[in-house]
């Protein structure tokens, strides 16, 4: 009897056992092998950093456990992938690689092009599954929302693949094995080294943890601490790194998140928490969605208009800092100060959205391609389509962290001052400086005029979107990437889904 091909098992961003359709698959099929290929492009990218491979390296360690408790090995190959499957190629004859599907970023989306057509080139065939609600290739979502709203419902509510008891392992795998998982943190790939201390730690324990807390106790402040840095650090669900990394699936968190809901349906804090908290992880699809139809996201202006337009500042304003420091403390901040952050260096500093937008994603732990440009462009009204939100920090700080503890803790340089001078410490009267010590541009740095500059790109941004070539620009976004309005006869009285919300700010003039 001819012998089974191996079984090679592509482990991606969905670093976990559970709910894993390739593994279960692969497992059906014959001999496995579980291979994470450590790629040397992938992390010398400007938009990777120490901590994603820091948290990758606890997922890892976590996965290695895991894959043990079937039987199964996790090999981890320091390389190309193109030279690995080579590699298995030439060593065991026969392969078949199975995977998820990844709508990451450019290089990602070279190199499974490159897999490709080698897997074409030496007949091997690569299955890929699907892990979230993103269609693979889709060129416009809008043609059929509802048909999109449909396939996720269905790719939620299906069974989770549960991980294989009866595994068999491919013998050999040690000769691709570079690395002992132990080792890991250890490693030096070439990217940004900037130290997180407290930063989330990695791996599906951890994930289940967070998860357990928040839809046990936490979810239920979710709602009101959105928007505030200091609450939402504690009442968010902080699942964001374990999504990004897969360390808990989409389909898995939903379907928990439906069965807790039940438990708390007489509470209506928790309801609206939970409803909130489920519109987001229809976004998470979403915003992946708008990269996978539309990748020049990454690098390019969305909207013509708009390329080529601003330039570099400097900053000196106590929420962006205290955001700022906080976030290379922690690799983390809510989704309201990212807004703030990409409003403050595109309109209050005149910054292209290009190297902001690869700043953050490197501080960012739970950096998600998908969600992450689309985001900036947006927030940076470099789609053209969306109304134009300019976050003022000063009013921020008034609305989301009135007590100034958030800025106290991150920017104690300004603690000796009141509270109502510590938002615009370089207003403060000359009387008040010598009272209390304060010289702005000495003790803390005065900022630009970033009310000033803001109004300026405002105006001009409203103004080059006014033009007729503009228009039909706009258009052709909203036409691609956005929910397009029902006429108004078809719209319907009641509120919109919750999960829609956010979405709305592509269409235009909303
Ligand atoms: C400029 C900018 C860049 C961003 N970059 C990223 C990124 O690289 N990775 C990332 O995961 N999120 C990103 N976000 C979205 C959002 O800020 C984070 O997902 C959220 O703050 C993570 O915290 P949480 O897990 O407690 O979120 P929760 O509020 O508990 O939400 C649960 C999950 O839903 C998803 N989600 C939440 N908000 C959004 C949103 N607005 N759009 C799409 N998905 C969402 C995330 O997967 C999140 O983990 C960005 C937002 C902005 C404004």
């Amino acid at each position: 009897m001819a012998k089974a091909p191996i079984q090679v098992v592509w482990f991606k961003r969905d670093l976990r056992i559970h709910d894993h359709t390739p593994l279960s698959n692969a497992a059906a099929a014959g001999p496995v092998l579980p291979v994470f290929a450590i790629e040397p492009e992938q992390w010398q990218a400007p938009d990777s950093a120490l901590r994603h491979w820091q948290f990758a390296a606890d997922s890892l360690a976590d996965l290695s456990q895991a894959l043990g408790t079937l039987g199964l090995p996790l090999c981890l190959w320091q390389g190309s992938m193109l030279d690995l499957l080579a590699a298995l190629k030439a060593h065991y004859g026969e392969i078949a690689l199975h995977s998820h599907e990844e709508t990451g970023n450019a290089w990602s989306f070279a190199r499974d092009l490159d897999v490709k057509s080698w897997c074409q080139q030496h007949e091997t065939p690569w299955h890929e599954a699907r892990q979230h609600g993103v269609v693979r290739g889709l060129k416009s979502r809008v043609a059929d929302l509802n048909a999109w709203e449909k396939q996720w419902e269905t790719l939620m509510t299906a069974p989770t693949a549960t991980a294989p008891q009866n595994a068999q392992a491919a013998q050999g795998w040690q000769a691709f094995h570079h690395i002992d998982v132990k080792h890991l943190h250890g490693l030096t790939l070439g990217f940004d080294t900037t130290p997180c201390p407290e930063r989330q730690q990695g791996g599906r324990s951890e994930g289940r943890a967070v998860w357990r807390s928040f839809v046990n106790q936490r979810g239920r402040r979710y709602r009101g601490s959105l928007s505030k840095p200091l609450l939402a650090w504690e009442f968010g669900s902080r699942l964001s790194p374990h999504l990004a990394w897969g360390t808990l699936s989409m389909r898995e968190v939903v379907q928990s998140l439906r069965r807790q809901r039940k438990k708390h349906a007489e509470d209506t804090a928790w309801t609206r928490s939970m409803r909130a908290f489920a519109s987001r992880l229809h976004w998470h699809c979403h915003f992946i969605q708008k990269l996978e139809s539309e990748p020049s996201i990454e690098h390019q202006t969305l909207h013509p208009a708009l390329r080529g337009l601003r330039e570099r500042g400097q900053t000196g304003v106590p929420l962006v800092d205290a955001c700022m420091r906080s976030l290379i403390a922690t690799g983390w901040i809510n989704f309201r100060m990212r807004a703030m952050l990409i409003s403050h260096a595109t309109f209050g500093l005149g910054l292209h959205w290009y190297e902001p937008a690869l700043h953050l994603a490197r501080l960012f732990t739970d950096f998600e391609p998908g969600i992450h440009y689309p985001q900036v462009q947006m927030q940076a009204g470099a789609t053209g389509t969306n109304a134009l939100w300019v976050y003022n920090p000063i009013k921020q700080a008034e609305d989301n962290d009135p007590s100034g503890e958030f800025v106290a803790r991150w920017v104690p340089e300004l603690t000796t001052l009141p509270l109502e001078w510590r938002a615009k410490p370089w207003a403060l009267p000359e009387i008040l400086r010598q009272r209390f010590g304060f010289q702005p541009g000495v003790n803390y740095p005065i900022p630009n005029d970033f009310e000033c500059e803001a109004r300026h790109w405002k105006k001009m941004l409203y103004e080059l979107r006014r033009t007729p070539d503009a228009r039909e620009a706009s258009q052709a976004i909203v036409d691609k990437l956005a929910r397009q309005r029902k006429p108004p006869a078809q719209r319907a009285k009641k509120a919109k889904p919750a999960h829609r919300q956010q979405l709305s700010l592509f269409v235009e003039g909303q």
